[in-house]
């Protein structure tokens, strides 16, 4: 059983030692995470591929290469997103200066899914590190190759005191949600978010929770079929389905159904062979559990392609599925799996209802649409984390975006300065000068009031 309130205690006298961390200092932390990522670069990939089967070209992608990527732009942006930054002050307030100063959080919490245990690890650590708090991970108990590459890795480069990496499962992840952090930030699903979000209440915690849900892709009679049909193999596909953002289900105009779905499946077996268990490029569930709730939800007088599934090997065939119904059992809950269940529709509000009446709100939504009217118009009316339009999981690529849920789907986001930003706290920082008193605001008040009207209106 750790120890959490030691470890705690431990980083809390950390972090009021090194309270203000300066820049050079956050910066030499995170050069020190990046070399020991390069110097773990092959475990860490090796691992990936016990535990998800991750082809190693998707290890890098989507993982490790993401990591040093954000480390690399946050290095190199620190600085800037470090300064305070000045606002206007307004009459009755003058003369002073107002500044806007990033401070550290504290001690935050991070805890960590299995789909991607090393960029989900790694992603939100880089933002904490940056704005200068110290850490405590929870790895994910459903990879343990990986945890322990992690647990090494941090090890070899920090202190526990400053950030702390705990293997382990829901004993270990209770026994330190029973500690008060002054951050907790979470991803994984919903129904453990909300247990995570009732104990950071008792301590008034505030917590990031990235969660998933069903993410609807939308592909209009107008839209580019090819790439369409390759994009959304590629979101659907990659890491076997297991990717928060993953196209959940896909609602297709009825007027070119059948020949999209004639170029997916075609498609799906071109990249992945008539067999995709002697795939090298497609990954594993990544347990048998998952594997079996998965199976469960296939219809095989739906399924239009694939549909074979292998437990003992945690294998399950990419699979389309058509006319499929709200009331069918893959759409009462997140796929998280290589199965594509497939609605068509005649007419935009038939989506718009659909997806309204799926639980609120999904983490992404994506619209293959030519038409800029069609784009703008579901863009306006789907509320989800994200929006991209001709594309699947490219918007969470780009660090300029916030990346994160609403509703169901999540509070608050994170990726580049706006993960920066999550691990901050926007402290306001007025400085009054003395060589003027503006006797106004004072007693006695007499006839002030028309001059105060006349400024504050
Ligand atoms: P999960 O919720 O089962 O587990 C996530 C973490 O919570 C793990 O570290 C686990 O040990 C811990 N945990 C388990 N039980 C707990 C409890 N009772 N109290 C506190 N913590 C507990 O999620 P998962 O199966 O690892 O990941 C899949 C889910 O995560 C999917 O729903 C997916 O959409 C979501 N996800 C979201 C994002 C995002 O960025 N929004 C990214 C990846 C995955």
């Amino acid at each position: 059983m750790i120890d959490s309130e030691a470890i705690v205690r431990n980083q809390r006298e950390c972090f009021a030692v090194n309270q203000n961390r300066s820049f050079a200092e956050r910066q030499q932390q995170l050069r020190l995470l990046k070399a020991a990522i390069l110097a773990h670069e092959n475990a860490l990939s090796e691992a990936l591929a016990l535990d998800l089967g991750k082809p190693q070209f998707e290890s890098y992608m989507t993982e490790i290469g993401f990591v040093l990527h954000e480390l690399t732009a946050t290095i190199k942006q620190l600085k800037s997103w470090m300064k305070p930054k000045k606002v206007s002050t307004p009459l009755l307030s003058q003369p002073a200066v107002s500044h806007i100063h990033a401070s550290p959080l504290g001690v935050c919490l991070i805890i960590s899914p299995f789909n991607y245990p090393v960029a989900l690890c790694f992603s939100p650590l880089i933002a904490a590190i940056a704005a200068g708090n110290c850490c405590v991970i929870k790895t994910s108990e459903l990879t343990p190759n990986v945890s322990i590459v992690l647990k090494q890795l941090i090890a070899s480069v920090f202190p526990p005191e400053y950030v702390n990496c705990i293997n382990g499962g829901v004993e270990e992840v209770s026994a330190l949600l029973a500690q008060k952090f002054d951050h907790i930030f979470f991803t994984g699903s919903s129904e453990v978010g909300k247990l995570v979000m009732q104990q950071a209440a008792k301590h008034l915690t505030p917590v990031t929770l990235e969660l998933g849900g069903k993410s609807p892709c939308i592909v209009c009679a107008d839209a580019n079929i090819d790439i369409a049909v390759k994009r959304i193999v590629y979101g659907k596909m990659l890491n076997a389905g297991q990717t928060c953002v993953a196209p959940d289900y896909l609602l297709v105009d009825d007027a070119i159904k059948e020949q999209f779905l004639r170029k997916l499946t075609q498609r799906i077996t071109e990249l992945y062979g008539a067999d995709a268990q002697l795939s090298k490029d497609f990954g594993r569930m990544v347990n048998e559990r998952h594997t079996q709730r998965i199976s469960e939800l296939i219809d095989a007088d739906k399924v239009i392609l694939g549909g074979q599934v292998d437990i003992e090997n945690r294998y399950i065939a990419p699979t389309v599925m058509d006319n499929v119904k709200l009331s069918d059992p893959i759409m009462q809950q997140e796929v998280f799996g290589p199965v594509l269940p497939v609605l068509g529709f005649s007419e935009l509000s038939q989506v718009l209802d659909i997806i309204q009446q799926l639980p609120a709100h999904p983490l992404s939504a994506y619209i293959f649409s030519g038409n800029k009217t069609t784009q703008h118009l579901l863009v306006s009316k789907i509320q989800a984390g994200g929006i991209a339009i001709n594309h699947c999981i490219q918007h969470l690529v780009n660090p300029n975006l916030p990346f994160g849920g609403v509703g169901l789907s999540g509070i608050g986001s994170y990726h580049g300065k706006h993960g920066f930003d999550r691990f901050s706290h926007q402290k306001s920082v007025y400085k009054a000068a003395t060589w003027f008193d503006l006797a106004l605001i004072y007693p006695p008040y007499k006839n002030k009031l028309t001059l105060l009207k006349k400024i504050l209106k």
